[in-house]
């Protein structure tokens, strides 16, 4: 069996700057022999599908992985036209010079938009598809913020969506990838649906283990235990993503028998449309949070509090360096407090060359052009530098590495602690402030740039009463009608009154 495996994964945000070749290369890409000796090393670099996809692969008997490659640029703008380009080529020259296959595996998030092209999984999975034919098995796994094309559920055998938000089973979402791979090898044909709701959810609304879209994620498990289905994948799509592909998406892969994904895909849809109000973003002012935390500093009984960022999240493609809630927190004269992480690589540098324990004043987002990410100048001293290389130890990042660049922990006004990194990514994991000696623990407010990953890589210390989402600036809010929306399929709901009913036809062919 020679199995091709290969990646693109990107959440593209409409408003955010395009992801050059610079920043995949930079975040993550691997070829060939190099990407199946990741995947089958401990703290690989890959966000899980294709380790997964391997182990579940390598457990059943002898195959031959053909790795041809993967990159991810995580959250960024559209990805820029010529490398999306150049690397489709690659993909498509390794395809044509692997045959025959047997099948493809493709890693992907499914919410990328291009600078000249709507659907680039679509395109990708056309591609593969005219490749390979129409009797090879094609399988994907998606992200749970997938923006899905009809394209892209007719040109696979199967997609596969992520079940939690934090996202901690990607690599389990893999072996399920692996499992449906043997199924389709053994001469298993599947039949889908796939439905397009008009809703257009706050990101905060999306947790996997409440409200009406847990609900319907446990729905679909449900319904997984019914011979019949295959899987049931349902996505909460990545709303500032801004474009055409935008809305909540429901895909049922049944084993054969169209009728039963076409009822699935029905009853999950019908469900979520009828519980679309509760899904809302609550989330508390700067000055508000400012008081809170103040009172939290002020009584030492008063539990710590977690504050997220949850605008600016660059896992959603935001800048990761706005400075609102700094500001309020410095202005009010807080201590005890740290905010991780900003992006900013020229005071990194700056630190890096200072060394530590030297004192300067700090010139915040000095390099940077967007208006929610405002200069911010204040005392700082350098507590530690270090390379950014970071081993995770619980969530999304336990046991995978990341490299935030050169990283730098400053003291700011003798009261407050920054982490400071040279390549943009979400605080997730508390390793990014621990390995430069940070202790967590004694802190009274920790401030994460994070949406929600953060909820599982910071709960062995903030329960969810301690945590806080806080309504600041940034290029991922969730309050949406402050989006100045411009390729959203219109109408959609809650932007627009809409009236919906499941469509009678909802069968997907190839
Ligand atoms: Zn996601």
């Amino acid at each position: 069996m020679r199995i091709a495996l290969l990646g693109f994964m990107l959440e593209s945000n409409g408003f955010a700057q395009p992801a050059d070749e610079a920043e995949f290369r930079a975040k993550l890409y691997l070829e060939g022999e190099a990407l199946l000796t990741d995947v089958r090393a401990p703290g690989s670099r890959d966000p899980g599908g294709i380790k997964g996809f391997v182990e579940v692969m390598d457990a059943q008997g002898p195959w031959t992985p053909v790795p041809l490659a993967i990159t991810s640029a995580g959250a960024s703008g559209p990805v820029e036209d010529g490398f999306f380009r150049r690397f489709l080529a690659h993909l498509e020259a390794g395809l044509r010079a692997a045959l025959p296959l047997d099948g493809v595996y493709i890693e992907s998030h499914g919410a990328a938009t291009g600078t000249a092209e709507d659907d680039p999984e679509g395109i990708l999975f056309t591609a593969v598809r005219d490749i390979v034919g129409p009797d090879v098995p094609i399988v994907s796994t998606l992200d749970l913020h997938a923006n899905v094309s009809q394209t892209m559920v007719a040109k696979t055998d199967v997609l596969i969506s992520y079940i939690t938000n934090p996202h901690v089973d990607m690599r389990e979402r893999g072996q399920d990838a692996a499992r449906a791979m043997l199924e389709l090898l053994a001469g298993l044909r599947t039949a889908k649906a796939f439905i397009k709701l008009p809703i257009l959810p706050p990101s905060v609304s999306l947790l996997s283990d409440r409200g009406p879209y847990g609900e319907a994620i446990a729905r679909g498990l449900e319904m997984q235990k019914d011979p019949a289905i295959l899987n049931v994948s349902v996505l909460g799509n990545f709303s500032l993503g801004n474009g055409p592909k935008n809305g909540m998406s429901v895909i049922v892969t049944a084993r054969g028998d169209q009728h039963a994904a076409d009822t699935a895909a029905r009853e999950i849809a019908t469900t979520l449309w009828s519980q679309r109000h509760r899904l809302v973003a609550n989330l508390t002012p700067i000055d508000t949070a400012t008081q809170m935390l103040r009172a939290a500093c002020d009584d030492p009984s008063h539990p710590a509090l977690l504050f997220a960022d949850v605008a600016d999240n660059p896992g959603g493609g935001a800048r990761g360096n706005t400075s609102a809630i700094l500001k309020a927190f410095l202005d009010a004269g807080i201590d005890r407090t740290a905010f991780a992480i900003h992006f900013d690589p020229a005071l990194a540098a700056e630190a890096h060359a200072k060394g530590v324990g030297a004192r300067f004043a700090a010139h915040l987002n000095t390099a940077e052009t967007h208006p929610d990410s405002a200069p911010l100048t204040a005392s700082a001293q350098v507590m530690a530098l270090s390379d950014g290389r970071i081993l995770g130890r619980r969530g999304l990042l336990a046991d995978r590495t990341l490299d935030c660049g050169p990283t730098a922990w400053l003291r700011l006004e003798d009261r407050i602690d920054v982490v400071f990194v040279s390549i943009r990514h979400q605080c997730m994991e508390p390793a990014m402030l621990e390995h430069l000696g940070i202790d967590l623990r004694h802190l009274r407010g920790l401030v994460v740039k994070s949406r929600g990953h953060f909820r599982a890589g910071f709960d062995d210390i903030f329960t969810d009463a301690q945590i806080i989402e806080v309504d600041s600036p940034g290029l991922v809010t969730p309050m949406l009608h402050r989006v100045p929306w411009t390729r959203l399929p219109r109408p959609i709901w809650p932007l627009d009154n809409v009236e919906w009913t499941a469509p009678d036809s909802v069968a997907v062919g190839s």
